[in-house]
């Protein structure tokens, strides 16, 4: 399994149509707990996203992560926009001047991606926020990168993160505008931590088609 900066591109453009499917999901969830924008923040950054890929040809996978990086923040309103505009940047880095990434490089991603949230929003697991559903998905995927069934570890991956999602019904908000809610943000899903899990699905499943058909 490994894509080169096309391909890359093709997976951004899956996560940003994922994002845009459920826009009003996202930002009925953050109407709950929030102020009712999550969706709408992160549909207009990953359409702006898709509109710069498309705007210039780039073949360094990591100065495309850091172009969704530096586009996600300049694009997105409020507290997601520099958490995963951190989370890309540093993803990027961490993939500087390669031209193809495989499995490996897509694990080293996703663990740069949560380092950057957490050093941005200073968030553990247990605080409602999008490390709920990331940080598992990264524990499994630091743990098993090398089993031979690569399309099992990322089944595994994505439903720890759902797992991750549910848990955020269960617990009080420590961080963000959802932590003003004190008690009352119990029973609630949170809007970044499904945010996350939904990027996750989409990047997988083209992952998943582009090794089946070569695309
Ligand atoms: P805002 O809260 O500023 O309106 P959004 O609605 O776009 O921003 O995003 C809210 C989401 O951001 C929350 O559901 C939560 O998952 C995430 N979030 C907020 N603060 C943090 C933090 N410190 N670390 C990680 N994620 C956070
Ligand atoms: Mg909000």
């Amino acid at each position: 399994m490994a894509t080169d900066a096309a391909g890359l591109v093709k997976i951004l453009e899956k996560v940003a149509e994922k994002i845009s499917e459920n826009r009003e999901f996202l930002t009925e969830l953050d109407s709950a707990i929030g102020d009712a924008d999550h969706g709408i923040n992160m549909s207009k950054g990953f359409s702006a996203v898709v509109e710069k890929l498309h705007s210039q040809k780039i073949d360094d996978c990591g100065a495309i992560l850091k172009t969704v990086g530096m586009t996600l923040v300049s694009t997105v309103g409020g507290a997601s926009g520099p958490l995963y505009g951190t989370a890309f940047m540093k993803a990027g880095q961490a993939v500087a001047g390669k031209s193809s990434l495989d499995f490996q490089d897509f694990v080293t991603i996703l663990e740069q991606a949560l380092e950057g949230i957490k050093y941005r929003g200073k968030a553990q697991r247990g605080e409602k926020t999008i490390v709920d559903s990331l940080e598992p998905a990264v524990d499994i995927l630091k743990d098993e990168k090398d089993s031979g069934d690569k399309g099992l570890v990322m089944e595994k991956a994505l439903n720890a993160a759902k797992e991750g999602v549910e848990y955020t019904r269960s617990i009080i908000a420590k961080k963000g505008r959802a932590s003003y809610l004190g008690e009352r943000s119990i029973g609630h899903q949170d809007p970044g931590a499904t945010s996350c899990y939904l990027m996750l699905q989409a990047a997988i499943e083209k992952i998943k088609e582009m090794s089946v058909n070569g695309l």
